[in-house]
């Protein structure tokens, strides 16, 4: 079963619109595979997104997203990683439109209400990255 990797932001802990954005996520037929409550850190924040640890916004994006708790969750369900994308909309929150969830919900470019994995690769190296087998409900 295909498995996404979501990170309900600290703007979306602090709006209390983390079961908003699930319902959305549950209504398309997707399940909740894990979950847990974190403080993200510093060393945390650069390895997942390394891919622009280096642009000179960086450290605005890191103290936005240590400033809170966030939830980190995986959902699981057949295209589930494009799916949870399109539902999102575009990083830029004044850009995306009505109806995303970033349109309806978001502020800004960084101020996006969520994480999702955006491809295969980055999913299985997320979900990895922020759980251990010891996480999971042994059945
Ligand atoms: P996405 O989260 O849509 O996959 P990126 O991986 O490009 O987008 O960026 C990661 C996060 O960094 C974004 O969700 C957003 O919070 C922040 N970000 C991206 N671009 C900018 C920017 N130009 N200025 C400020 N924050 C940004």
């Amino acid at each position: 079963m295909d498995k996404t990797l979501i990170i309900f932001k600290p703007d979306c802990m602090k709006k209390k619109l983390m079961g908003s954005v699930l319902s959305r996520f549950e209504a398309e037929g997707f399940s909740v595979a894990g979950c847990k409550m974190m403080q993200l850190d510093s060393s945390l924040l650069r390895t997942h997104y390394a891919h622009i640890a280096e642009l000179p916004f960086f450290p605005e994006i890191e103290s936005f997203m240590a400033s809170e708790p966030v939830v980190v969750m995986i959902l699981q369900g057949e295209g589930v990683i494009p799916k949870v994308r399109e539902l999102l909309g575009p990083t830029d929150s004044t850009k995306a439109p009505a109806g995303t969830i970033r349109g309806d919900y978001g502020e800004t470019v960084m101020i996006n209400v969520a994480h999702a994995s955006d491809s295969p690769e980055a999913a299985e190296a997320e979900i990895a990255r922020f759980f251990t087998e010891s996480d999971f409900i042994k059945s």
